[in-house]
């Protein structure tokens, strides 16, 4: 893991990157940790210390994941953005080799209003981000199905919204191939 606190210092950009982002306590390092197989890979949100802004996972030379912060812990939507700092926002603004970013959205909860300002940003920048929806094991099926249809609808008009939304819980391990998949599309 390569740990990044300035844009002088990000790896080389020859290897296709997909980033991933969401709230606090959204579930990023389980799913990171479940995509890569790896245990504690991702540091889990309440790791005391300085965390670096942006980690880098080499996925076999062919791919890097990007740990993205996590945002909107308790905080005004509008001031969501401003807490990504620049080094974040020049990164989703300013690198070739970033592919897609993956917003990750608790399940339970949906897409809220911190999640929106970041998706203001993505599209902004043209990034391409695809939905996951995380924890799906916390809810009943049709709860579930529910809120893949509300989900699919809120980003219907958002011009760099990747139109396919995954479903996914690390605990219970559902969905990760399908995501797996996905991801392998965008590999060396
Ligand atoms: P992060 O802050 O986004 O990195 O979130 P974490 O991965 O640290 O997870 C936050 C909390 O949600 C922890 O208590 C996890 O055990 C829990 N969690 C993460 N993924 C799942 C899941 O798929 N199902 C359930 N039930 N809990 C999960």
């Amino acid at each position: 893991m390569l740990g990044v606190v300035s844009m002088d210092t990000l790896p080389d950009s020859d290897v296709p990157e997909i980033a991933f982002a969401g709230r606090s306590n959204v579930g990023k390092s389980s799913l990171i940790n479940a995509l890569t197989g790896r245990k504690q890979l991702a540091r889990a949100s309440t790791e005391p210390g300085r965390t670096r802004e942006l980690n880098f996972f080499d996925m076999q030379g062919r791919l890097r994941i990007v740990d993205l912060p996590g945002y909107g812990f308790a905080k005004a939507p509008k001031e969501v953005a401003a807490r990504w700092t620049r080094l974040t926002q020049n990164y989703l603004r300013g690198r070739v080799n970033l592919k897609r970013v993956f917003l990750l959205i608790d399940s339970r909860h949906g897409i809220k209003p911190s999640d929106e300002e970041i998706m203001k940003v993505l599209d902004s920048a043209a990034v391409v981000y695809q939905i996951v929806l995380t924890k799906t094991d916390k809810l009943k099926p049709n709860e579930a199905q529910k809120r893949l249809e509300e989900t699919s609808q809120k980003i219907a008009r958002r011009p760099a919204a990747f139109p396919v939304i995954s479903a996914t819980s690390s605990a219970k391990r559902d969905g990760l191939d399908e995501l797996r998949g996905e991801i392998s599309t965008l590999a060396l």
